[in-house]
């Protein structure tokens, strides 16, 4: 089989070298500066001012990009930043990883008539991380303090700009996380390469700063009880995101070497901080060296295989059942990926594994697409006789996440739930069936993305606020 050369040599994924470049970065800061200050300046002047900005509304936080581009193009930096975030908890994360051309940039007025976007996420970030380097973030520091507590169960994003809302507004928040460190899918899901973590952390540190206590390693339902957080706060949000992977049976199933995408992601990600992570080192959640097949055609299988590009795989290779143009993951990530030299093996299915002890293939049948269904998308079928083994000695597993069941794991009894296993939360406000509990984020929507957890969580808040501070007019009166 004729491998094909992957972008990344093994130098280039040495931290020694890493470490050097990162102190030639120093010494080149300032030249580094006034580039990236052109280069914001020179995309923000692109903005054409269309009065019809799609790019505003089809950004779930309507954000007021216009202006902000407007600012920028005439050096009004400061200004800019302060636009920026007015609608926004946490636009540098946002910048780095939104799905643009799913969102702004793929509705700007530039792109759809065939000039190119104007990097609208680049520019937003630029803004935020210059806010942070002129010290022009203010830490939180709420005009006066509330009695009234909050718990948030979840320190994802959703979680997180709740408690950065709730705190501003002086009550004292609680986030509970089973997890070391707060972030969520920002810390253990998403690759560094696309979010470095300090990002992340430096987000985690202001809001600790701020008043917001973390509880860290204390899973509700396994450390603490539901009913307990209900006692200790006068109101809880449910801010858990979905984290049971959808898994694939058939035969040879069960030998090593396949693993689920969250554990593979995980073991990553904590490598990325330096903590001990035996089955990477044993090299059961590590792909150098290997053939590598990820299943799957969502952002999770994107983030898959370049994260095995990086790790020094021999070949990688995505299976997704259906074609390009069907494909949920976002467009760009594909196209990176095809150029770190990740192969898609478009219309094919898994079907099983190879293997005795550990895997050596993945059984796959080719398909090909039929009728619509419902949603207008085109159906799958196999086409008879097309079987085949695709080799490989990894198997990563990227099929997608549905909820845990929460009411029977916290005996949450009168928490309404969804067909789908999904909190039944009002679209608003996100209160849920039992009063003073709302839920925000991915375990409301289903898998989904991080801007749409920041609104969740952001709405969820102000939600609260509005009943503590009907609640506590009441006790004045
Ligand atoms: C691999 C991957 C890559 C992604 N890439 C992108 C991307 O590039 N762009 C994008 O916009 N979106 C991306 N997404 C989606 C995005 O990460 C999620 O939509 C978003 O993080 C949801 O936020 P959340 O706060 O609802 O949940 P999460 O981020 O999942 O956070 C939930 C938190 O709750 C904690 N928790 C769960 N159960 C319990 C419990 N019982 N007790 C205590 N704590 C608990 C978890 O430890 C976690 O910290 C990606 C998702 C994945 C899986
Ligand atoms: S938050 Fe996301 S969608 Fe909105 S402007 Fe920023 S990058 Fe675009």
């Amino acid at each position: 089989m004729v491998q094909r050369m992957l972008k990344f040599t093994s130098l280039e994924r040495e931290m020694p070298e890493k470490r050097a470049a990162d102190e030639r970065a120093d010494d080149f800061g300032e030249i580094y500066r006034d580039y990236a200050r052109t280069k914001a300046a020179e995309q923000a002047s692109r903005c054409s001012q269309c009065g019809v900005p799609f790019c505003q509304s089809h950004c779930p936080l309507h954000n007021n990009i216009p202006d902000w581009l407007q600012l920028t193009a005439e050096g009004r930096l400061r200004e800019a930043y302060e636009l920026s975030q007015a609608t926004n908890t946490f636009p540098e994360i946002c910048g780095r990883i939104c799905p643009q051309d799913r969102l702004c940039e793929g509705n700007c007025v530039i792109e759809q008539s065939g000039h190119g976007t104007v990097t609208i996420g680049a520019v937003e970030k630029y803004l935020t991380d210059l806010a942070f380097e002129e010290g022009w973030i203010e830490p939180i520091r709420p005009l006066a303090e509330r009695s009234e507590s909050i718990g948030i169960i979840g320190a994802g994003p959703a979680g997180l700009a709740a408690a950065d809302r709730l705190r501003r507004g002086g009550f004292q928040v609680t986030i509970y996380d089973r997890h070391d460190r707060a972030g969520g899918l920002l810390t253990y899901g998403i690759p560094g390469f696309k979010l470095e973590k300090e990002v992340v952390m430096r987000r985690n540190a202001q809001l600790e700063e701020g008043g917001v206590k973390f509880v860290h390693d204390c899973g509700v339902g396994e450390d603490i009880s539901f009913a307990e957080i209900r006692e200790s706060h006068d109101a809880v949000l449910i801010a858990t995101g979905v984290y049971k992977s959808r898994d694939l049976g058939g035969p040879g199933s069960g030998v090593a070497g396949i693993v689920q995408a969250i554990d593979y992601l995980t073991a990553s990600n904590r490598k990325g901080f330096g903590d001990d992570v035996p089955a990477f080192d044993s090299g059961e959640l590590n792909a150098a060296g290997k053939r590598v097949v990820v299943i799957g055609g969502g952002d999770t299988a994107m983030d898959c295989v370049r994260t095995a590009v990086r790790q020094g795989a021999v070949s990688v290779k995505c299976l997704y059942r259906r074609d390009r143009t069907n494909m949920p993951g976002s467009m760009r990530e594909v196209g990176n990926a095809e150029d770190e030299g990740v192969e898609f093996v478009w219309l094919t299915a898994p079907k099983g594994f190879t293997g005795d002890a550990t895997v050596t293939g993945v059984r796959a049948v080719k398909m090909r697409l039929g009728l619509a269904d419902v949603t207008g998308r085109q159906t799958p079928e196999q086409i008879p006789g097309s079987d085949y083994t695709e080799r490989c000695d990894l198997a990563i597993k990227a099929l997608g996440f549905e909820p845990e069941e929460l009411v029977r794991l916290w005996d949450a009894e009168g928490l309404e739930l969804t067909r789908w296993g999904t909190i039944k939360a009002d679209f608003r406000t996100h209160a849920t069936s039992i009063p003073g509990i709302y839920a925000a984020g991915d375990i409301v929507r289903g898998a989904s993305l991080v801007v749409w957890a920041i609104r969740d969580g952001c709405e969820a808040a102000d939600a609260i606020a509005e009943r503590l501070n009907a609640a506590a007019k009441v006790a004045a009166e």
